[in-house]
Formats: C-alpha cells, sequence, structure tokens
C-alpha cells in the first residue's frame, strides 16, 4: 500500500519518566499509598498504558471521572483497585459493581447505587464524598449526616460497603491557599468523625490531588489521588516540573512540512496577527488546533533541530508558521522534513510554555491532544 508506517505527527509517552514520577511519590507519601489518576484517557497520555506503568510502578489503586473509563481499564485486563467518581443518571452502575469498581458516592446516586447491588446480587463498595469548599460534587455538611445514615443502613443490609470517605481541594495549588486547605481539611475530619459514629470504619480516607501532595504532607492521609503529577508537570505556577523532582512524560514531535522565503511586511496565517520585520525565510509546521496546538499560542516556542523558534501568527486547524528569522536565501535552515518538537524532551520546552502563551494550563493542554496524533510508548 502507499500508506506511509511512520506518524506525521505524534507524541511519545516516556514510560521510565512514568515509573520515576510514581515511584517518587510513592517515597514522598510512604505509608500512604498512590492512587494514580487516570482519566481524560490518562490526561492524554493514554489511559490503559499509563495505567499498567502507574501498577507496575507502585500506585496500588487507580482513578477515573467516570465509571465507563473504569470499565475500559477492566476489558484491558487491569485488575488495580480503581475508584470512579462522577457521575449521571445513565451510569451503568450494575456493570461498576459486576468488575469490581469502586464507586464515589456524593449522594445522588445512593438510591441507584443500592438498586443495581441488588441487581447484581453483590455488594457495592461505595466512597463517600463529602463537599468541603470546591462547591462541585460531593454532600454538603448539612446533609452529611443524612448520607452517613443511609449507607451505614445499606451497609447493615449487605447492600454496600463503605471503603472510604474523600474530599476535593479548591485552592491547593495556590500559594494563599493554605487557610482554604486548612478550612476544607477540619470539615473533612469532622466528615469523618461523623462517618465513624454511624458506625462506618472509613479505612481509606484520601483527600490529596498533586499539588495538595506536594505542598502539604498532612493530607497525605491514607491515599493521595495524584493526577498531573505523575505525568510530569507542575500543578504550581511558581514551580517546574524539574523543582519538583518530576520528569516531563509527553513530547509533541513533527517535521517540517514547507519552506519559503518572505520579504519584508509579509503577513502571516489568518488575520495576519504576524508580520514580518526582516526578509527572511518561513516554515510549516504541520499540526494545528484540531491535534490539539491552541489556536491561541502565538509566541510559544518551537525547537527545530537544535534551534529555538517562536509561533508567528494564529494557530489554524491543520497547521502554524514559525518565522525562522534568517536570511531569504538560506534554504539549509530548517528545510523540509526537519525534526520539530513542540514541547517535550529534546527540546526541554515545557507544556507549561505553550499553555502559558495560550492563556491555559498544562493539565488542558496535554488533555486536549488530538486522537489524529498517534501516541508512541517507549
Ligand atoms: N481527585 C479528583 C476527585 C479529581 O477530580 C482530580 C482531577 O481533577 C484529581 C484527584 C487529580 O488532580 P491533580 O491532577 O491535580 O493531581
Amino acid at each position: 500500500t502507499c500508506w506511509t508506517t511512520e506518524p506525521e505527527r505524534w507524541v511519545t509517552i516516556d514510560h521510565s519518566a512514568l515509573a520515576h514520577n510514581i515511584h517518587t511519590i510513592a517515597q514522598w507519601v510512604k505509608p500512604a499509598q498512590v492512587m494514580a489518576v487516570v482519566k481524560a484517557d490518562g490526561y492524554g497520555h493514554g489511559a490503559v498504558e499509563v495505567a499498567q506503568t502507574a501498577v507496575a510502578a507502585g500506585a496500588t489503586w487507580l482513578g477515573t471521572a467516570h465509571v465507563t473509563e473504569a470499565l475500559k481499564l477492566r476489558e484491558a485486563g487491569i485488575t488495580a483497585p480503581l475508584l470512579a467518581w462522577l457521575h449521571t443518571i445513565r451510569t451503568p452502575f450494575r456493570a461498576a459493581i459486576e468488575h469490581n469498581i469502586d464507586i464515589g458516592v456524593s449522594g445522588p446516586e445512593l438510591d441507584a447505587v443500592a438498586e443495581a447491588a441488588r441487581n447484581a446480587d453483590l455488594p457495592a463498595r461505595v466512597h463517600l464524598k463529602i463537599d468541603t469548599g470546591l462547591s462541585r460534587n460531593g454532600a454538603v455538611p448539612e446533609i452529611w449526616d443524612d448520607l452517613c445514615k443511609r449507607a451505614s443502613e445499606l451497609q447493615q443490609a449487605g447492600i454496600v460497603r463503605v471503603v472510604g470517605v474523600f474530599t476535593h481541594f479548591a485552592n491547593a495549588d495556590d500559594p494563599d491557599g493554605d487557610t482554604d486547605v486548612d478550612i476544607q481539611l477540619r470539615l473533612y475530619h469532622a466528615a469523618v468523625e461523623t462517618a465513624r459514629k454511624h458506625g462506618l470504619t472509613v479505612d481509606v480516607r484520601h483527600v490529596a490531588n498533586s499539588p495538595a501532595l506536594l505542598a502539604r504532607p498532612d493530607t497525605h492521609l491514607d491515599m493521595v489521588r495524584a493526577g498531573v503529577a505523575i505525568y510530569g508537570l507542575s500543578p504550581f505556577a511558581d514551580r517546574t516540573a524539574e523543582d519538583l523532582g518530576l520528569r516531563p512524560v509527553m513530547s509533541f514531535g513533527t517535521t517540517v512540512a514547507n519552506n519559503k522565503p518572505a520579504d519584508i511586511g509579509t503577513g502571516v496565517s489568518y488575520g495576519y496577527a504576524y508580520r514580518c520585520e526582516l526578509p527572511t525565510r518561513l516554515a510549516l509546521i504541520p499540526a494545528g488546533y484540531a491535534d490539539g496546538v491552541p489556536r491561541t499560542a502565538i509566541g510559544a516556542p518551537v525547537w527545530i533541530d537544535g534551534k529555538f523558534y517562536r509561533v508567528a501568527g494564529t494557530i489554524a486547524m491543520d497547521q502554524f508558521v514559525v518565522d525562522l528569522q534568517t536570511d531569504r536565501n538560506d534554504e539549509a535552515t530548517a528545510p523540509v522534513g526537519t525534526e520539530v518538537e513542540l514541547f517535550g524532551q529534546k527540546s526541554g520546552i515545557s507544556s507549561d510554555a505553550w499553555a502559558i502563551a495560550a492563556g491555559t494550563i498544562n493539565y488542558e493542554l496535554v488533555t486536549r491532544i488530538g486522537c489524529r496524533v498517534p501516541r508512541i510508548h517507549k
């Protein structure tokens, strides 16, 4: 066939970096356990592959938002304890119970979970979620006592088994957010006390996301839920992954698709947000917002075979342009086929640099890499 076997644009996933990050976090939080959070296709890195490496490297739990994401891990043969926490009236709770997936319960889903457990003739393993101040999911303190009472009755009837109690922080990544963390933590510990008064043992207490586990050892408790940090990304605006001893896992590469001369004043890409200030050459990079390269990341750094350039003009659906800032007759700089890296290990460019240029955060950047971009696992 005429199909090429080499990808034209790709992200590589470095599993030794992933294992290093898991190991580093596990050592740091010991004796607390590590849940590797692999929702959103492992933050864009490939959920099944990430889960396999994470478990081999010392994560003892896995976490997803959706039950359907958790079921995909079970289908792939992953047997580690697994929690899913964001549900709707359409969530397949019975399948979750039959596949030994723990269910986060904020309140509205408790009846449906109990009914699914009765139908499956198996107890549902649940983690009750308290909203201590993020105002997303979780039971507010006013209804917490009632939720614990109902869960306790269902536990006594053998219909559910309450494994854990959890919450999620609003401001753990903020250097000024310590007071908010303190308030949420206090409410959380009170909620655990209430659950225990209702006869629930609460074996697994878990509250810490990446910023909390890195900045606040008092949040480690029995388990941490580590997302962005396992991918070697910093959750803090003022600290890099390197500062934290983490290694970025994802690199985004492609090759130069075109290289041509341009005169002074030449407008580049839709809307001419960039005009050449000198006679120069322009390189065409064949990755765009359909591939997850943010449209607004004008000025983001780009590595082309060892040299650093910047995105010139608006990023389009499939492509963007780099001003090579070289003589317009210099055909030797970045010829067609030269390797390009947007961010990653060859360039040392962090996805943070792209996120900052686009006015977003590294979390969003990596989770939005498009399905046209194959993940190469190394
Ligand atoms: N726990 C819950 C409930 C989450 O929703 C998330 C992700 O947003 C995480 C843990 C992981 O967060 P982070 O990526 O900051 O570690």
